[in-house]
């Protein structure tokens, strides 16, 4: 079956820019920063063919050059999406150096065929390795599917990139980039499954995306910032699990600010959220990496501190207790008080809510004993 080079690279450009057109309609008006990175990817590849396409006509060394220029810069926008999507990703300088090297070597050595051929190729073959290889590792949790669909397109890209860079530079087997060479049709028919792939992949990682945040947002208190109930319970039951697993101690507070009712009724209620804020960010600065901290709702709140016994959890209170008392005089205009229930995971109690229910009692003892204080469960 012959298959026609020109309606193949005239299809592909085609699909992509009806694709980059069509995913800022799909996708809506409020995205996140990798989803419009992946955007711009789209556009700067459909881009990048037509400028391709155009410079068989006119303006070879320019359009060529915008062509290369543009596609390399679409593979720096996908690799600026993963780093959204997955964490920082290594050979971030080389690879910007690599972006703007591309183009600027060909458009010097335009004159010089296999120079330019093998320059533009073998740097847009090493582009798409480190993009390929940002898709492995990733430090945020994400998904192995799409990360493998999308690896594969970018390796596949790779390979036939290199070859045309080993063909032009090295034989003379190579006519251009727009002839009908072999490799061009099987890079064209290559680049065409990349792309439907290669869109999907990103698809469903946007997905994902939207549904972590969704998933992080059904766990945050929107005043404070904390973990709320149903994030807590979540990590809790981890912790006291981990807690188990290594044999350690784990200490659990529960907190509630004293006469609340009546700051609201004497200061309004904005000084009262203003005084939830105040206490959330300081159990944050009282607290160390690692320990969990939540508003179970009201102007009541959680500590679980790995690691930490009954002591660690007295002293912790005194911290708490002395930066409370100055922070809000200074900011509040008024001294906050609280009290607070502490227990300390004993051998047995296997679940959360058994050792919160201990810590709430004993919460509810130093509420009766005149507030204001500290008491340990028994
Ligand atoms: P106690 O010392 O016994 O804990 O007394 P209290 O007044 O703190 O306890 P109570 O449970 O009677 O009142 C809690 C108050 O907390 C009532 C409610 O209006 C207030 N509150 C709950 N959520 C919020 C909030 O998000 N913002 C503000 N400003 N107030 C809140
Ligand atoms: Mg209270
Ligand atoms: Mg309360």
């Amino acid at each position: 079956m012959p298959l026609d080079f020109l309606t193949l690279m005239t299809a592909m450009a085609a699909n992509l820019f009806m694709i980059s057109a069509a995913l800022p309609l799909i996708m809506g008006r409020d995205v996140s920063r990798a989803a419009r990175h992946v955007q711009a990817s789209l556009l700067l590849q459909a881009l990048a063919w037509a400028a391709i396409i155009a410079s068989s006509s006119l303006w070879d060394r320019t359009l060529s050059t915008v062509s290369i220029a543009c596609n390399a810069a679409a593979q720096w926008m996908l690799y600026r999406a993963l780093e959204e999507w997955l964490g920082p990703r290594p050979l971030r300088r080389l690879l910007l150096a690599l972006v703007v090297a591309a183009p600027l070597g060909y458009a010097l050595g335009f004159d010089h065929y296999a120079w330019r051929v093998g320059w533009a190729n073998g740097l847009m073959a090493a582009i798409l390795c480190i993009v390929a290889r940002a898709t492995l590792y990733p430090l945020i949790l994400a998904d192995v599917r799409w990360r493998s669909v999308l690896l594969g397109c970018l390796l596949t890209s790779a390979v036939f990139t290199l070859a045309r860079g080993l063909l032009g530079a090295f034989t003379d087997e190579y006519p251009s980039f727009r002839s009908p060479h072999p490799i061009n049709l099987a890079a064209a028919l290559a680049t065409n499954v990349s792309l439907v792939l290669g869109t999907v992949a990103v698809l469903v990682a946007w997905r994902y995306e939207a549904e972590q945040k969704l998933r992080t947002l059904a766990m945050t208190d929107g005043l404070t910032g904390l973990l709320n109930r149903r994030g807590f319970s979540n990590q809790g039951d981890n912790l006291l699990a981990h807690a188990w697993r290594h044999r350690l101690p784990l200490t659990a507070l529960m907190l509630d600010l004293d006469h609340f009712k009546q700051i609201n009724d004497t200061h309004g209620h904005d000084a009262g959220d203003r005084a939830l804020q105040l206490f959330a960010r300081l159990l944050g600065d009282t607290c160390r990496s690692g320990d969990l901290i939540a508003r179970l709702g009201g102007e009541e709140f959680a500590v679980l501190m790995l690691h930490n016994t009954a002591a660690a959890g007295v002293a912790f209170d005194r911290r708490l207790r002395h930066r409370l008392q100055d922070a809000s005089a200074a900011e509040l205009g008024f001294v906050l008080n609280y009290s607070v229930g502490m227990a300390a995971l004993v051998p047995g109690e296997a679940n959360l809510a058994a050792l919160m229910a201990r810590a709430d009692i004993a919460l509810y003892e130093a509420k009766t004993a005149g507030r204001g204080r500290l008491m340990a469960a028994s």
